[in-house]
């Protein structure tokens, strides 16, 4: 008798260690608990959670304390699950009064501007290439260029010649930089709310006021007719911008691996839970941009892989970030790659998720799929749950280098995004794509259980293989993968 009921024990002890990553993935993700995770952090009193806000610091404290009840440790060497940081915001001037050889030029943009009240003249330098800089003396000089490069005046070139500009410039002496740029009125609107009002990682070791200027000066398709032969008269007033700012923080955690070798390897499982806060009222007066979509779908995935995780470690670690002000240009995730809690270089896999919404429930879409060697894994980890794991359906709108997985692909970690099904971008999508009524009741949460398990599993096959994770043979991230990991 005795021998049977040992033998019962032994029988049902080994069932139990032989459960299947697909079964433990089964067992501790359910849908009330998904349910409440979304519902709290999409409440209206949170106030779309946008970075910097009373409503996203709740949000991190809801996150930390689901990661502490999950039994996760906090930030090595510390007792708190927050990194925090400060977020600079700029406010365009009130005013900005620009005249070259004693024609008004209206349509301004300050990229850096002091209170200020010049004029004198302006060394005109054709478009501003090293050649053209070369052997002038600039010092206590206002220059004036054309934006961008000759036949290239695109809004990304006129960007990063930009800040190549000004620095030749700075190093030069110059006191101020007026690039003409030459866009149409929707492309200016643009790129005045984008970089005149704009939100950066506050960098404190950076001199607190610089008194040179920049600015664009937008003309269109005017000749103003400037030459390299002659100065250019200019006056220029300002009130100047005004700097804010404010605090806010990546939430992190770790749980160990339980394999004395691969525990020293890291998988981060990642989400931003930042959103856009509140905004132009909807038809019904909302102005809460609740983010259900974007990004508690992909919070609530992070913590249903926290809770699994902490019930059934796996081999590797795993490190969980919930990233802040994704939504001011992907900050929280940037900081974090130049500040990290554990070693870029002991980071296998990224295994981020960020989505704008779904428009087809048979699908786990994922941004990358294919650039990856998790790709069999990830498949087979959505198709144990009924669904079928797709790559990006629309490479043109370049998603993948557009959310937070990229930070870590351009340091070499393999991260691809794990996003709720969708096929295009249609009606469906913009419905609720940052909208005031991306709600958590309009969510389906039948097939996000589905959705859910396929990605804790899927954690669970990538954090537990033996194999090495890596990009694909000529993917644009393998060189900085070679170079992190030291592979040649
Ligand atoms: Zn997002």
């Amino acid at each position: 008798m005795r021998t049977i009921h040992t033998f019962f024990i032994l029988l049902f002890l080994q069932a139990a260690m032989a459960q299947s990553d697909q079964e433990l993935a089964a067992k501790t993700v359910e849908k009330n608990t998904i349910k409440s995770h979304i519902s709290f952090l999409s409440d209206d009193l949170l106030e779309g959670r946008e970075a910097g806000t009373r409503g996203n610091k709740i949000a991190a404290s809801y996150i930390a304390n689901q990661l502490l009840s999950f039994g996760a440790l906090p930030v090595p060497g510390t007792d708190s699950y927050y990194q925090e940081f400060n977020l600079s915001y700029t406010i365009p001037p009130g005013f900005l009064k620009l005249d070259l050889d004693g024609n008004a030029f209206p349509l301004n943009l300050a990229l850096e501007l002091p209170a200020i009240e010049t004029s004198g003249k302006a060394a005109f330098l054709g478009y501003g290439t090293e050649e053209d800089f070369k052997g002038k003396d600039l010092s206590g000089q206002v220059v004036v260029v054309w934006a961008g490069y000759e036949g290239k005046q695109d809004a990304r070139t006129v960007i990063t010649a930009g800040r190549d500009k000004i620095a030749i410039a700075k190093a030069m002496g110059a006191t101020g930089l007026i690039e003409l740029t030459q866009f149409d009125d929707a492309m200016w609107s643009r790129l005045k709310n984008y970089l005149g009002a704009r939100t950066e990682v506050k960098d404190e070791s950076a001199p607190e006021e610089s008194n040179t200027f920049h600015i664009w000066s937008n003309i269109k398709d005017k000749d103003p007719g400037f030459s390299a032969d002659r100065p250019i008269a200019y006056s220029l007033s300002s009130d100047g911008q005004a700097h804010t700012t404010q605090k806010t923080q990546n939430v992190v955690g770790i749980i160990e691996g339980t394999d004395p070798t691969l525990k020293d390897e890291y998988v981060i499982y990642s989400a931003h839970y930042d959103h856009v806060g509140i905004g132009r009222p909807n038809a019904e007066g909302d102005s809460i941009y609740n983010g259900a979509r974007d990004n508690n779908i992909g919070v609530a995935a992070v913590l249903s892989m926290a809770e699994n995780l902490g019930q059934y470690p796996t081999k590797r670690s795993a490190l969980f970030i919930l990233f802040t002000a994704e939504e001011k240009g992907l900050l929280g995730s940037s900081y974090y790659v130049e500040h990290p809690v554990v070693p870029l270089e002991q980071i296998s896999y990224c295994f981020n998720t960020d989505g704008g919404g779904y428009n087809d429930t048979t699908l786990a879409t994922i941004i990358g799929l294919e650039r990856t060697t998790a790709q069999p894994l990830i498949e087979k980890g959505a198709a144990a749950f009924g669904l079928k794991a797709t790559g990006d359906p629309a490479p043109e709108q370049g998603l993948f280098d557009r959310s937070d997985n990229v930070s870590f692909a351009q340091k070499g970690i393999p991260a691809p995004t794990y996003s709720t099904g969708f096929n295009s971008f249609d009606d469906e999508i913009l419905k609720y794509y940052h909208q005031a009524d991306d709600e958590a009741e309009t969510l389906d949460y039948d097939y996000l259980l589905k959705f859910y398990r396929g990605y804790v599993y899927s954690g669970r096959l990538i954090a537990n293989t033996p194999d090495k994770l890596f990009w694909k043979a000529g993917d644009k991230y393998e060189k900085a993968g070679k170079e992190l990991y030291g592979i040649d």
